[in-house]
């Protein structure tokens, strides 16, 4: 099984695709500085198909600002997707891109799963008094709270500290570094985030590449007054012209300030000082917030590969029993594997680093959601089916059309259906019974051999017809209605409830291992809210888009928004194959006489 791992961030998108039996990366990569994700999509499609990584059974989504809505990853639906947008004023930098990224994704692969796996997620377990801001209540209570990012790196890097030492985390204190373009530390107490630098939005804490990390809440106002610049305005400085780039007037891109510092560039030197000092003051309080450190752990883009910078930030803690080794320090060589101790031999704090691995993580936790839905996932395939929710339909023969619009009349082709040959009319009809009626019916095209009028239960009971359930083409001993078009009317039976069922080609009923006729059971939606439906139907022909039908009582019953015109409308959500009962199980066939065509 394999799942491509996306990583959008401020400065760059990395990628990665993961064997999940193997445990191992297929393919890394990423973009530095892509002017925009949607300008990089054909490069990075371009290089999976170059580097041959073969089929995608999933996709991990980083998405940095979750608030406090998912304390896990989720699978991704248009609930999710609102989510990530709506939580975008959080995350201005990262939201957007990530969703960008999610929207690109989700079409290109749209049979599998898309799981989010949120930064917010690991800082969790913060207690209220590191979470809390102290401002008026009605403040709180609209969302200003202390959420912190790069979760699944602080986690890579707790999980990994712990393996090299050999402890469970849950005997470890460790203060984790995560120093890249984006800089945040994290209090890391016995397996659980306590406190980190980062709070309601990405800006709080360290100086970083173009963010300023700390001010004074008072310099907003007199921003706003003095200089006159509004709110946007200074947001757009704080995360795009402020840190390191300010502070040096060189770059965000600390091998530059660096380069310049050695030549004697002064503003360098203090943005070099103010960056790292700011660290130090940060790693200094959360060793006092935690009652002592066990380990310092640097990782990101400057924590791997800066020694200069780790000497800077580790100098003047050896009151805390921390020693640096200047030369095991200056010999580390960025890349290792595993962790690096750079401690001195009697050095009670250890120092490490660590490499950053967020893409792996994604991946891990994506699989991880995956099999805990147990959704039947296999190695080297996936079972995921993408759902849309049928609304009323009428199929009528030629002979209904000219009765119902006229003589010779002919169908309009309003849009096609995902099931090749099969289209929504223009044309719309009115199916009435004794009890009520049914307005605006979509016709479908082309035109069939017999009249099949398919409805819900619901209208079914409203309109006072004991409507069978039955699948699509097997219309014998089915009530009769009558169908009012607009140059005449004509009675006709075939009214049923489409009976839900899944359209699969010979070669996606292969790889979900499914035969023509087998009855299964599917969950249906994310792993917040999940629906199971038993008895859906396979339906294998040539050139079928692999597809799952339900209507629209059974939408509503999962909980799947629908709603709009539309006759079939393709639902936000993935079916998941559980359990299959296959051809050898009896089945109860009193509701499958005949095998006509199918339903679209
Ligand atoms: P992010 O994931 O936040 O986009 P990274 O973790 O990839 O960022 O870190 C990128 C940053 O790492 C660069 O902007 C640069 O400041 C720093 N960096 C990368 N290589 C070096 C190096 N050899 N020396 C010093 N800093 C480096």
């Amino acid at each position: 099984m394999q799942i491509l791992s996306l990583n959008v961030g401020s400065s760059s998108i990395k990628f990665g695709v993961y064997d999940m039996v193997r445990e191992t990366a297929v393919f890394e990569s990423h973009v530095d500085r892509p002017e925009s994700v949607p300008a990089a999509w054909s490069g990075i499609l371009e290089s999976l198909t170059q580097a041959g990584v073969g089929p995608i059974d999933a996709v991990g989504h980083r998405i940095a600002h979750g608030a406090g809505d998912y304390a896990r990853p989720v699978l991704i639906d248009g609930v999710v997707e609102a989510a990530i947008e709506h939580w975008t004023p959080l995350a201005p930098q990262h939201n957007p891109g990530n969703l960008a990224g999610v929207r690109l994704a989700r079409a290109r692969w749209p049979g599998i799963p898309h799981v989010a796996v949120f930064d917010t997620a690991f800082h969790r377990s913060m207690p209220a008094q590191a979470s809390t801001y102290a401002v008026p209540e009605a403040w709180r209570e609209a969302g200003l709270k202390r959420y912190g990012f790069h979760g699944t790196s602080h986690q890579h890097v707790m999980e990994a500290v712990a393996r090299h030492i050999g402890v469970p985390a849950s005997s470890l204190r460790i203060v984790s570094c995560h120093l890249g373009n984006g800089a945040s530390v994290c209090a890391i107490e016995r397996g659980l985030s306590v406190d980190t630098s980062m709070g309601m939005t990405a800006l709080e804490g360290l100086v970083m590449g173009s963010r300023c990390g700390d001010l004074d809440p008072g310099a907003y106002p007199y921003l706003m007054r003095t200089l006159g610049l509004s709110a946007e305005q200074i947001e757009k400085a704080l995360y795009e012209d402020s840190g390191l780039k300010a502070l040096s007037g060189i770059s965000g891109d600390l091998r530059e300030v660096e380069a310049q510092a050695l030549l004697g560039n002064a503003r360098a030197q203090l943005a070099l000082q103010v960056f790292g000092y700011r660290v130090r003051k940060c790693i200094g309080a959360y060793a006092a917030a935690m009652g002592g450190c066990d380990v310092v752990a640097f990782t990101g883009g400057i924590g791997e590969n800066s020694p200069a910078m780790r000497r800077r930030i580790c100098q003047g803690f050896e009151f805390l029993g921390l020693h640096l080794d200047d030369g095991l320090n200056e010999s580390y060589r960025p890349g290792a594997r595993l962790p690096v101790e750079l401690q001195q031999a009697h050095s009670r704090m250890k120092v490490m680093v660590v490499r950053a691995s967020e893409e792996w993580m994604i991946a891990r936790e994506t699989f991880g959601l995956l099999k805990q839905s147990g959704n039947g996932l296999v190695p080297g395939g996936n079972s995921s089916i993408p759902v849309a929710v049928s609304a009323h339909h009428v199929h009528l023969t030629q002979a209904s059309v000219e009765a119902l619009f006229g003589a010779g009349y002919q169908l309009t082709l309003e849009h096609e259906l995902s099931q090749a040959g099969y289209w929504a009319a223009s044309e719309t009809v009115d199916v009435v019974a004794e009890r009520g009626r049914i307005n605006r019916v979509r016709v479908l095209g082309p035109c069939r051999e017999t009249n099949q009028i398919e409805i819900t239960r619901t209208e079914a009971c409203r309109i006072g017809i004991d409507a069978p359930l039955r699948l699509s083409g097997n219309t014998d001993d089915t009530p009769t209605v009558t169908i009012v078009g607009p140059a005449g009317k004509l009675r006709s039976n075939g009214l049923i409830v489409a009976h839900r069922h899944v359209h699969a080609s010979p070669a996606d009923a292969d790889r979900l291992g499914l035969h023509d006729g087998d009855r299964i059971e599917v969950t249906l939606g994310t792993s917040a809210h999940t629906t199971s439906f038993a008895d859906v139907v396979i339906r294998i022909s040539a050139g079928a888009a692999l597809e799952m039908h339900i209507d629209t009582d059974e939408a509503n019953a999962a909980g799947i928004p629908h709603g709009g015109e539309g006759v079939l409308v393709r639902a936000d959500c993935l079916a998941t194959v559980c359990r299959c009962h296959g051809s050898a199980q009896p089945r109860p066939q009193a509701t499958i006489r005949g095998s006509g065509p199918a339903s679209f």
